[in-house]
């Protein structure tokens, strides 16, 4: 793929940088540029760019607005104490968002695009990647994201999408340290159906998470997890976050894919697990096996992992009537998140090949 890049002419000046960068929050600060790139059935990916960041202009008719046919992905940038900068199996972001824009009827940009788009920005951008001298966990978090861009009301696949990247620094997830969650358990509300859209990272997920994520606020709790949509029984994940279970025999559990987003965190954590010699397994995994195995002492551990929390250990369950404590121990999912961490922060060996320079 071929990109033209224009710099921009008034680039964030050093002092406001650093300021942004001493605290960068999340989502809130952008870097200075952005990249385009369109597609028509006629021409195929066209007008690849890099370009300064800021508003894009918008047909009121165009379909993304009224149809929702939209797919995004979540992936972070990483400086190491070198100053190099890297990020983590970004081939798996582009694999994830052409089986994501298969099922949103969006195109296929091709994996090896997808990373060098989001190669060239960062390296376009990468005064904008925070370091980490006294130990922290700061990253440039980053946005692709594809839309239907066309100027048309009716309902079929779109014949004109953009796709974009953006990217914000990211300051540690867990200000003062990790802290367990507790989950609410929605009875009422669910994620995905059988043949749904759970298994696509798309905007209209994560609409649909709001009104049970405000009820989870209501009860007290900080997030909210979901059940299977048909028998109300099996544990799916949290609509951001994907969950896992740990046993007193040092056995992991994490919910089985189909209606669950495929998380990259949670296909590392199966590795990486494995390789600490711990037997995980993917099935289905009952709310009653929860409750009942938190009260027994037999799970131990409970906690949920995705690309801005890495992994976060997870308190007590409530529901309408009832509440299970927190269980045990936070021991093993806090091995866990340090050996990831390590790995994606340079402080230990990357051993699976995880990572990719990017400058
Ligand atoms: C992105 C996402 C996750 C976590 O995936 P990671 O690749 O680990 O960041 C989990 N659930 C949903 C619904 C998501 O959109």
């Amino acid at each position: 793929m071929e990109i033209t890049t224009t710099l921009a002419a008034n680039p964030t000046d050093d002092a406001r940088l650093a300021e942004i960068l001493s605290n960068p929050g999340f989502g809130t600060n952008f870097s200075d540029h952005m990249f385009t790139v369109e597609w028509t059935p006629a021409d195929g990916w066209h007008k690849a760019r890099i370009t300064p960041y800021g508003p894009i202009t918008l047909d009121p008719a165009a379909a993304v607005l009224h149809y929702a046919q939209e797919t995004f992905e979540g992936m972070k940038a990483y400086r190491h104490d070198d100053g190099s900068i890297w990020s983590f199996r970004p081939e798996e972001n582009a694999k994830r968002m052409v089986r994501s824009s298969h099922r949103l009827a969006l195109p296929v940009l091709e994996p090896d695009d997808f990373v060098q788009a989001v190669t060239e920005l960062v390296k376009v951008d990468q005064r904008w990647v925070p370091g980490n001298p006294e130990g922290g966990e700061k990253s440039l978090y980053v946005r692709p994201f594809m839309f239907a861009s066309e100027k048309f009301l009716g309902v079929r696949p779109a014949e004109h999408v953009t796709f974009m990247v953006i990217t914000s620094p990211a300051g540690a997830y867990f200000k003062g340290g990790v802290k367990p969650v507790t989950l609410w358990l929605t009875e009422e509300y669910t994620r995905a159906g059988r043949g749904g859209m759970g298994a696509a990272k798309t905007g209209g997920n994560y609409a649909s998470s709001l009104v049970a994520q405000q009820e989870a606020y209501a009860n007290g709790c900080d997030q909210v997890v979901f059940l299977d949509a048909q028998e109300g029984r099996y544990v799916e994940e949290l609509g951001g976050m994907n969950m896992y279970f740990v046993f007193d025999d040092g056995s992991i559990v994490t919910p089985e894919t189909g209606t669950i987003l495929e998380g990259i965190t949670r296909s590392s954590i199966i590795e990486l697990a494995g390789k600490m010699g711990h037997h995980v397994t993917e099935r289905k995994f009952g709310i009653d096996e929860w409750r009942d195995g938190v009260s027994s002492g037999r799970i131990t551990e409970v906690f949920a992992c995705g690309t801005a929390a890495v992994v976060t250990p997870v308190g007590s369950l409530k529901w309408d009537g009832g509440e299970t404590p927190a269980p045990a121990s936070t021991d093993l999912t806090m091995r866990i998140r340090q050996a990831l961490v390590d790995v994606q922060l340079g402080r230990a060996d990357d051993t699976f090949g995880w990572m990719h320079r990017i400058v």
